[in-house]
């Protein structure tokens, strides 16, 4: 095979990131406030502080600082596992038979396996530096409290991590990873918080919602001196941590001289995709360059093809502040869709605006055809994606194939955002064949529409 570049546009340790960007300042028509939902004003930086550690708040609410420096702890752990690959996918293009240029950003080289740890530790961080005890959260499929138990152990942290009764039963290897990191794992609906007594009451027997384990950690957090609560997506500190995705892509683009066409994210709480884009965005906003991203979302769960730009709840538990955003509406419950990580009913309130601004386009793909995908990438590329990973990897192949019918050599980056050991029942129902697909109805998701808070 003749290769014109190398596999992997390798970036020295040397020239990792010192700081994040913060695309919020480049803005001119910034996301909507953050609400408090007792006063339907603009939250403010003592209000969130109870719940946030104080410069993560600060940060949250920060639109117009462009670049942030990033502590030197938090350079020295990116050292382990940073910077990450940006691969040339050479064998794919010759599966595909395409003259287009496919690139992707792995974030899956650490033993969390996704991109989630950029956040993790930078969060367990400022809660070191604030002088905490410790920090709690909420886990579904568990790549988030495996993250975070990761960071809080590399600090001394104390780990405290609700983990949805179902998940925590039927999914034990993450369990065990983080309470090997030294976090405390507690299934959700539990007996230690009034948010969980008061549904097992009246629920006896529940196997828990992502809602009620984030009630339970907000709860504990509040509740406890020396305690804070964190949360690994949709909030605009996390799209910041995770802008050096974006960053480490653009610099190797730039070292090797290669101008992306399309760049390809997948979309839960659009975190990973507000990373990998925000500093092409801001190239495109400043009028420097033009691109076209795609966000790619379940059609399970399609809050920026299907859902509406309002204020809602970032929680189903009605518990954290109002963010304005594409929405299913909090009550949304997807079903049963095997990328654990991207069942959320809203969006990131930045990627939100940037869609409303015409500046993303949104695709949503069906879950078999996303494990196809997943199939056929593992088989030439030799890396077992993550199946939220793979609905990039979808619309990726989608694109790569329209340019050999135009005869077109786009270069195409996605974000191969984690690996999918721990998703192996989702492949064994794929390899089975029984896999479905579920597509929410209008019906349903004007249902959930109609209890958007006013
Ligand atoms: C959590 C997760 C996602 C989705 O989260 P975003 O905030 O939308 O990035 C995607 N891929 C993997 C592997 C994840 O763990």
């Amino acid at each position: 095979m003749k290769h014109d570049m190398p596999y992997k546009l390798i970036l020295t340790e040397n020239e990792l990131a010192t700081q994040w960007y913060n695309v919020r300042a480049d803005m001119s028509k910034k996301p909507a406030p953050l609400l408090n939902p007792a006063t339907r004003k603009p939250v403010t930086l003592d209000e969130l502080s109870k719940v946030f550690c104080t410069e993560l708040a600060k940060q949250e609410l920060d639109d117009t600082t462009a670049y942030i420096d990033i502590p030197g702890e938090i350079i020295d752990f990116y050292r382990m596992y940073r910077p990450s690959p940006l691969v040339r996918a050479y064998f794919l293009e010759k599966a595909l038979d395409t003259p287009a240029h496919i690139y992707y950003k792995f974030e899956g080289n650490n033993t969390s396996g996704s991109h989630k740890l950029n956040s993790a530790i930078a969060q367990a961080y400022y809660a070191k530096k604030q002088g905490l005890q410790g920090v709690t959260t909420e886990t579904g499929a568990g790549q988030w409290g495996t993250a975070l138990s990761m960071a809080c152990s590399y600090f001394h942290l104390a780990c405290d991590v609700f983990m949805v009764k179902c998940s925590y039963e039927q999914k034990p290897f993450r369990r065990e990873v983080m309470r090997t990191f030294g976090a405390s794992v507690t299934p959700s609906p539990s007996d230690t918080t009034n948010a969980g007594r008061d549904i097992l009451k009246r629920f006896p027997g529940t196997s828990g919602s992502l809602g009620c384990a984030i009630s339970e950690a907000v709860e504990s957090a509040v509740t406890r001196p020396g305690y804070r609560y964190v949360l690994g997506s949709v909030l605009s500190q996390v799209l910041l941590h995770q802008s050096i995705i974006g960053i480490e892509t653009q610099l190797a683009l730039q070292k090797y001289g290669v101008k992306a066409d399309i760049i390809i994210g997948c979309a839960g709480g659009g975190s990973n995709l507000g990373g990998l884009i925000s500093p092409f965005i801001g190239e495109q906003l400043r009028g420097e360059a033009n691109y076209r991203f795609i966000a790619v979302e379940p059609a399970s769960c399609p809050s920026l093809t299907r859902g509406t730009y309002a204020y809602d709840f970032c929680d189903t538990g009605r518990v954290c502040p109002l963010s304005k955003m594409y929405t299913l509406g909090c009550g949304f419950i997807p079903s049963a869709n095997h990328a654990g990580g991207l069942r959320y009913h809203g969006m990131s309130s930045t990627v939100s605006e940037l869609y409303d601004q015409g500046l993303i386009e949104a695709r949503s793909v069906e879950q078999s055809e996303v494990f196809k995908a997943a199939r056929d990438f593992a088989r030439v590329e030799g890396t077992l994606p993550a199946p939220e990973s793979s609905h990039a990897i979808k619309v990726a192949i989608d694109e790569a194939i329209k340019c050999k019918e135009s005869g077109e050599a786009k270069n195409i980056v996605f974000g191969l955002t984690g690996t999918g050991y721990f998703d192996m029942m989702a492949y064994q129902r794929f390899n089975d064949g029984t896999m479905s697909d579920y597509i929410p109805t209008d019906a349903e998701i004007a249902k959930s529409l109609a209890d958007l808070p006013r």
